[in-house]
């Protein structure tokens, strides 16, 4: 009998596997087809040997956080995703923080706000993962991850398992080692933090919460900002200014709170999305000759 490639991902045993996977469901956007599959491994050998089988299977697969920066399309992703949700040990010891890759960030950052650590403020509102925020060079209000994270452990795409420091990272405005690198696994960061006034943190998150709610549409599934800012200008005022604000593209739109969101407003495909963005893109350099980098990845 031949065995499809679930079939095989299950003989494996490394964890939970779910098949013919909606999209909708893992993406903030809520927008996608339907993947092949989901794999969830148990720990850092059952993920190795889920990438070995799909290497020889000729498989194509993906590491996916919370879905908070990605794009499907509405068809097939005809691969696998691979989620790192058992990634989520942590060990605080002093000012190191060591983190599981699948950790979600808006949890560690209030429960270690909570217990007085500074530095982790910023990433209160960042609906990522761990592994997904160091993959991005996560941050907000002039602070990132390239700030706090020492080390990492990844697995290389020869599949054994090293450390790489902040140095190696090169992390820069929304950029990092990983991204230039996508076959390489974040499956662990180091933090360094400070302790500080809990009161003091405390009153500053919430006032950045409160800043979020009235500028951001949060109530609306998005992915946050669609663009980088260019230098010395912000994004949101270029595509406002162009009068995108209010416009739609099938069941997708430049959102009237800000305008460097693109929300789902009714039932988007991802193909509304990219359409949407590509066409801002065009227009911003066609007006004024400025190229804005996408923030947001598409998967084909
Ligand atoms: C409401 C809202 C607000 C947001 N605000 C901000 C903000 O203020 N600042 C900001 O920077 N971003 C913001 N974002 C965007 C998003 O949350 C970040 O980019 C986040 O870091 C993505 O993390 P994720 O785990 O969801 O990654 P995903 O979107 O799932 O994946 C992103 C990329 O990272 C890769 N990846 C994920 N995990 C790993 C891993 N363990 N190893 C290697 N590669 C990996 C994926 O393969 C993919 O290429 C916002 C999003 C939303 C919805």
């Amino acid at each position: 009998m031949i065995m499809n490639i679930i079939e095989k991902i299950k003989e494996l045993n490394i964890g939970e596997v779910i098949e013919n996977v909606n999209l909708t469901s893992y993406t903030t956007y809520r927008a996608g087809g339907t993947a092949l599959g989901m794999v969830f491994p148990d720990d850092e050998i059952g993920l190795i040997e889920l990438i070995k089988l799909l290497r020889s299977e000729n498989i194509k697969y993906k590491i996916i956080g919370r879905g908070s920066n990605l794009i499907f399309n509405s068809g097939l992703y005809n691969g696998i995703l691979i989620k790192l949700d058992h990634f989520d040990n942590l060990v605080i010891d002093g000012n190191e923080i060591t983190v599981g890759a699948g950790y979600q960030l808006i949890k560690l950052a209030t429960r270690l706000s909570r217990i007085g650590y500074t530095g982790l403020e910023f990433a209160t509102g960042i609906p990522g993962t761990i592994g997904g925020a160091v993959f991005m060079n996560a941050g907000a209000y002039k602070s990132d991850m390239g700030y706090i994270v020492s080390k990492i452990k990844v697995i290389t795409p020869d599949l054994r398992i090293k450390e790489l420091t902040n140095r190696d990272l090169d992390f820069h405005y929304r950029s990092s080692f990983l991204q230039k690198h996508p076959d390489y696994i974040c499956i662990e960061a180091t933090l360094l933090l400070h302790k500080g006034d809990v009161d003091e943190i405390m009153q500053l998150i919430d006032d950045r919460r409160k800043r979020r709610i009235a500028s951001q549409p949060l109530e609306y599934p998005s992915a946050g900002s669609v663009f980088r800012n260019p230098e010395g200008d912000y994004a949101g005022r270029l595509i406002e200014e162009a009068g995108f604000k209010g416009k739609k593209e099938g069941g997708a739109m430049v959102s009237t709170k800000h305008a460097n969101f693109v929300i789902n407003v009714d039932h988007a495909t991802g193909e509304d999305i990219k359409k949407l963005i590509l066409d801002i893109q065009k227009t911003i350099k066609e007006k004024y000759n400025i190229e804005l980098k996408i923030e947001q990845e598409f998967v084909e």
